[in-house]
């Protein structure tokens, strides 16, 4: 009793900046959810979201390697990886965001562990968000879908059948670096078809492969990347939306 009569006439007390219930503090802005997706349909975007991929085309995206025009092939309301055509990028760059992207493995079921529906959502285009057909495919666990690749297994495998379609739901806040240093890692949070898989999960560095995650000073926004692993991955309705900043440490 006495330690805490001490502390708070230290001045510790906690200061607040609203009052409890106080109707002077803004209101939220509103906004339009958006519709979930059926199997047959893609649901649409909360009104606030950047939208980068409607089912029609690839305007929002380049070749990652070259920056020229992403070569996915598009039809029937998703995208595809043609051919060894190389990963793909957002011309945007994002830092701290929701996004929401949905995919879906070859209902032709070829090759086995991590040659079996092997694609990435590769977070500002270094930290990946496996993409793997894991539905009756054993890998190593920190390599299947939804794992942070060579980092952090999913805590269920929630996947479905190839060729259906499935949704990762990510909330990412980016790295905070001062010149070389990490001052505050990457986390993410990840929902595989609406079942939690990663709970804020403090990313360890760049996603490697055979090798500890490191990291290396970037900037605040880069663009968000989806992997060419050689395998015909689909992905549909892709929306992002860009959340307020975190404060600073
Ligand atoms: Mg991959």
């Amino acid at each position: 009793m006495t330690a805490l009569v001490m502390v708070l006439g230290c001045g510790a007390a906690p200061e607040y900046r609203w009052a409890v219930h106080d109707k002077n503090r803004p209101q939220p802005k509103i906004i339009a959810p958006g519709t979930a997706s059926t199997p047959e349909q893609p649901g649409g975007p909360p009104s606030d979201a950047i939208v980068l991929f409607d089912g029609t085309d690839l305007s929002e995206w380049v070749n990652t390697k070259d920056g020229g025009p992403a070569k996915w092939k598009v039809e029937n309301g998703y995208m595809e990886i043609a051919g060894r055509s190389g990963s793909i990028r957002t011309k945007r760059s994002f830092g701290d965001c929701q996004l929401h992207i949905e995919w879906a493995a070859p209902a032709e079921v070829k090759g086995s562990g991590q040659h079996r529906g092997n694609s990435g959502v590769y977070l500002m285009s270094k930290y990946e968000v496996q993409v793997l057909d894991s539905y009756n495919n054993i890998t190593y666990p920190d390599g299947q879908a939804a794992a942070i690749y060579g980092q952090n297994p999913p805590m269920v495998n929630a996947c479905r059948g190839p060729g259906q379609w499935q949704s990762y739901d990510i909330i990412f806040r980016r790295p905070v670096f001062k010149k070389n240093k990490v001052v505050r890692p990457a986390t993410t949070t990840v929902l595989h078809n609406g079942v939690l898989v990663q709970d804020h999960w403090v990313i360890k560095g760049n996603t490697a492969h055979k090798r500890r995650a490191k990291y290396a000073a970037h900037e605040d926004k880069l663009p968000l990347s989806l992997q060419d692993h050689g395998n015909p991955i689909r992905y549909r309705n892709i929306w992002i939306r860009e959340l307020p900043e975190r404060e600073q440490p």
